[in-house]
């Protein structure tokens, strides 16, 4: 089971079916201490413990939630501000996160392609069900890699609502990767982000 749910830092405790076509993994983090953010100091004195529900990749067709122990440790540092701290799972999702840093990529791609609300059926269809309005947000919350200029760009049409508002995608055509994402179609837009950057050739 370990190696069907591969969930960073966790051990894997149980695996249950929710609903229709939904499954539910209970875990928890593998490590015995923690250390603290502020001072950096390590504690294995748990205070409390809580659950997070973090939607993650799906699995066989299945929709997948985590269901996440997570522990609060004392801070033992005389010297530390801080009394209580819980443990970082960094790699697996953000502080106050309702979906695996992995989830939120994946998402975020398909937003790329496809747009907000035609994002949001395919993704309802891969067992990443999620709003249009969360998907638009993924995709701007992706990191676009920072990368020489390209030598010829692609400029296109990308629906933030299909039928509704448009944004601009940028695409390098050959390095076939998206450069950026520009929030609407105006030639202003274009030009201020042109100026800013030494493209020598455009193709519509
Ligand atoms: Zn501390």
């Amino acid at each position: 089971m370990q190696e069907l749910f591969v969930i960073s830092d966790c051990r894997v405790v149980t695996v249950e079916p929710v609903g229709a076509a939904g499954l539910q993994v209970a875990a928890q983090v593998k490590h015995s201490h923690a250390c603290c953010p502020s001072c950096q100091q390590a504690s294995q004195s748990v205070h409390s413990r809580y659950h997070r529900h973090p939607a993650d990749l799906p699995s066989l067709g299945n929709a997948v939630h985590i269901n996440l122990l997570v522990r609060r440790f004392y801070c033992r540092s005389p010297i530390c501000p801080r009394w209580t701290f819980v443990e970082p799972v960094p790699e697996l999702l953000a502080p106050w996160a309702r979906r695996t840093r992995r989830l939120a990529g994946a998402q975020g791609q398909v937003g790329v392609t496809c747009g907000g609300e035609a994002g949001a059926r395919l993704l309802r269809r891969l067992g990443m069900p999620t709003s249009a309005d969360t998907v638009l947000r993924l995709v701007r919350a992706l990191s676009l890699p920072e990368c020489a200029p390209p030598s010829v760009l692609g400029v296109d049409d990308w629906a933030l609502r299909k039928g509704w508002s448009y944004g601009t995608i940028l695409v390098d055509l050959k390095a076939r990767r998206v450069v950026d994402l520009l929030p609407d179609r105006t030639a202003q837009t274009l030009t201020d982000w042109l100026i800013d950057r030494d493209t020598a050739e455009l193709k519509h």
